[in-house]
């Protein structure tokens, strides 16, 4: 048995269709990470570089006329409680993030710290995660870490590198029946050849 999915575009701000109640009590203070390793398609800003409004660890210089997307975003330190305050994006050097619906979770990474996402606690619940995902059948979604462009895919057995995301290219994720059980494999495909 093979199943397809789409993993969809490089993950960018926007969090349509997903929760977005904020924990009680949180709050960005200081952190401004968001701001450099989301993608922000208004301001024509691609993962893991500073917007050239922000004002890092400060504010957002054009805050009353920033585009809607950055309105509606929060990562899932924001929203999710059982994350503790190790995971505050200001302090993991990455942010949490679910796009496609909630099909994708996504650590983006603040390239000027490449491996913060294979620090203790963090790679073992992105493994944790990875292992629940697969679990999922045949609603199986993807968990992967961006470093700018770069995307490495977590599998539970092990973590995949694909490289730099073109932007005509998508991510697919393949589960085949194997004797063994499960096996997850992923692939970079053109985005014209999922369109069917
Ligand atoms: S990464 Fe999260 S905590 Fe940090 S500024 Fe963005 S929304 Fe706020
Ligand atoms: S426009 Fe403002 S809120 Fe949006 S990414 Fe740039 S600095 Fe951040």
């Amino acid at each position: 048995m093979t199943i397809t999915i789409r993993a969809g575009d490089i993950a960018s701000v926007g969090t349509t269709g997903l929760n977005t109640r904020v924990v009680a009590g949180r709050e960005c203070g200081s952190c401004t990470l968001c701001c450099k390793v989301a993608a922000v398609e208004e301001v024509r800003k691609p993962n893991g570089v500073w917007c050239s409004h922000c004002v890092a660890g400060k504010r957002c210089t054009i805050y009353d006329q920033r585009p809607s997307s950055c309105r509606s975003f929060y990562c899932q330190w924001m929203l999710e409680k059982t994350l503790g305050p190790e995971w505050k994006p200001e302090r993991a050097k990455f942010a949490l993030v679910k796009t496609d619906g909630g099909h994708r979770l996504t650590a983006l990474v603040d390239p000027g710290f490449s491996s913060a996402w294979r620090r203790s606690p963090y790679y073992e619940n992105l493994k944790h995660w990875a292992a629940e995902a697969a679990r999922r059948l045949p609603d199986i979604y993807l968990v992967d870490v961006l470093i700018g462009q770069r995307s490495i895919v977590i599998l539970p057995d092990r973590d995949v590198d694909m490289g730099v995301i073109g932007h005509d290219e998508v991510l697919r994720l393949e589960s085949r029946t194997t004797a063994a059980g499960p096996m997850i494999e992923v692939s970079k495909v053109k985005r014209m050849a999922t369109a069917a």
